[in-house]
């Protein structure tokens, strides 16, 4: 490895700690031997107990993006119809993807910032039938966390509507109810607040969106969910897994059971009100509408009109970095993660870095 090591405050890829890089050095075995089976069928409790969930877990050789694609096809049938609820960017782009995929799209569209209240959601439930209901738990890129838990209560009576939900910049860092939510199928990928390179993704899948994929004839092949079910049983998958990705997932698995989930999630949101606090003293506003903030990332309002290239020039030279704004607000916001196993004295160590950035500005 070469010494030139950035600390990264952006939302994903996240810092990697040394020990998960280091498990990924395993020596290959393939994918259809016992070793492989075992090591599949370890990581299955783990993998439920962190979504809190009884239903099934797949692995998916992509990132995030690809489960989005697993979703729309074997959840929303041929000429069916999918509600998604969009506030910012992750949100609006899995709408295309269903789109893309050929199937019926209605939108709930809200400003950047705002949150989707559930309301909105009920009113919408009230004039139409869908086939599923598509939420983004946590929207990287305007820092709200959506009230989900909420949606779940509405959902509940309409047992014909899946709901679909996107985790990816959630899970490992905020608190996952996929059971007591009642959500249908849960979406994410490893290099946000799991911790962990890219390349891999996870989802959480009920028996709901089996049956309803085996009414549904173009599944496609690759994200055909009634595949992956015959192999998932055998602990194994249809196409060559991401072993050594899978290797570093066992032990983080272990290490987040180890800190414990409530201690994961307490310490994701006392960095994100350090985020806020910092922000606040600096100069700057916090972007998301009070009281939905996210615990895993904050997106501030760049009232100073700092630089942010210049910033991480600056931040570079001292070994971190964080991101700009995404998509419609790119311009007028900044992101600073604070997701997986950084811990809040890193983050006294960027605010102390940015201090010293604003100071001599
Ligand atoms: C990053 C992100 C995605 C895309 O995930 P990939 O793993 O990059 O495909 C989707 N949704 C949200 C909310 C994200 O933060």
């Amino acid at each position: 490895m070469t010494d030139k090591h950035i600390r990264l405050f952006i939302p994903g890829p996240v810092e990697v700690r040394p020990e998960i890089l280091q498990a990924q050095t395993e020596w290959m075995i393939g994918h259809r031997s016992a070793a492989f089976a075992d090591l599949y069928a370890r990581m299955q409790p783990k993998l439920q107990q962190t979504f809190r969930t009884q239903n099934r877990v797949y692995i998916f050789t992509s990132s995030g993006s690809g489960v989005w694609e697993a979703a729309s096809r074997n959840c929303v049938r041929d000429e069916g119809r999918v509600l998604h609820l969009v506030n910012g960017a992750f949100s609006k782009r899995w709408a295309e993807v269903s789109e893309l995929n050929g199937k019926q799209v209605d939108k709930i569209v809200v400003e950047e910032g705002m949150a989707v209240l559930p309301e909105h959601l009920a009113e919408a439930l009230s004039k139409q039938s869908y086939d599923a209901v598509a939420a983004v738990y946590n929207e990287t890129s305007t820092g709200v966390l959506n009230p989900v838990a909420a949606y779940g209560e509405i959902l509940k009576n309409y047992p014909d509507t899946l709901f679909l939900l996107d985790a990816v910049s959630a899970y490992a860092g905020a608190p996952m109810h996929i059971d007591a939510w009642g959500v249908d199928l849960c979406l994410t990928s490893t290099q946000k607040a799991f911790a962990l390179p890219p390349g891999m993704a996870f989802g959480t899948v009920s028996q709901r969106v089996l049956d309803r994929a085996a009414t549904i004839k173009n599944r496609g092949y690759y994200f055909d969910l009634l595949t992956i079910e015959k192999h998932h049983v055998k602990n194994n998958t249809p196409a060559t897994p991401p072993v050594s990705l899978m290797f570093a997932a066992d032990k983080q698995l272990d290490d987040i059971l180890a800190e414990g989930l409530e201690a994961r999630e307490a310490r994701h949101r006392k960095m994100s009100e350090m985020t806020r606090a910092w922000g606040l003293q600096a100069g700057f506003e916090s972007f998301p509408q009070a009281g939905y903030e996210s615990p895993t990332l904050s997106v501030l309002r760049n009232t100073l009109g700092v630089n942010i290239k210049e910033v991480n020039a600056f931040l570079r030279q001292r070994g971190m970095e964080i991101a700009s704004g995404y998509g419609n607000v790119k311009e007028t916001t900044f992101r600073i993660a604070h997701m997986g196993d950084t811990q809040p004295s890193h983050m006294e160590e960027l605010f102390a870095n940015f201090d010293a950035y604003l100071a001599q500005r």
